[in-house]
């Protein structure tokens, strides 16, 4: 798949990206991405300068569970609502760079939005699932759908 880079300042806005995506430069400080993943993402224009990406990225990675070490898979539903700026107007202005995403938006590679936004949503730590950070809520949700599941987990 060739990359498409785009000129936000001179193309027709909005844009739609509804995607299925079967590639994304991921790097390995992360779990293994399942393909494809799907992108579905409207980039909007506020004023000349300043750009506004809302969308979604569902993906599911393979990744080690820091409880039992064994592989399993974890699913992100990232929800994205950011701003879009561009870099070259970091230097200009004394601004502190804040949260929103900064490219050369004359060559605008939606890739890069769609990475950045994975790392900032995955993580710190993987547990299977069933082994989530907010143990008790999860507990609960357990006992009320699947009385027997802890019963199940004992005797595999
Ligand atoms: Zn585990």
């Amino acid at each position: 798949m060739k990359k498409k880079l785009i000129n936000l300042y001179e193309t027709n806005l909005p844009l739609n990206f509804e995607i299925e995506s079967i590639e994304m430069p991921i790097d390995d400080s992360i779990g293994k991405p399942l393909f494809p993943m799907r992108i579905s993402i409207e980039i909007k224009k506020l004023s000349s300068e300043l750009f506004l990406c809302k969308g979604k990225i569902e993906v599911s990675f393979i990744d080690t569970c820091q409880a039992c070490l064994n592989e399993t898979v974890l699913k992100l539903d990232i929800n994205i609502d950011t701003s879009i700026k561009d870099e070259l107007s970091i230097n200009k202005s004394e601004e502190v760079i804040d949260e929103s995403h900064y490219q050369d938006l004359k060559f605008f590679d939606l890739d890069k939005l769609i990475v950045e936004e994975i790392y900032l949503n995955y993580p710190s730590v993987t547990y299977c699932p069933g082994r989530v950070n907010d143990e008790d809520k999860n507990l609960k949700l357990e006992q009320k759908v699947q009385p027997f599941k802890k019963i199940r987990d004992l005797l595999d």
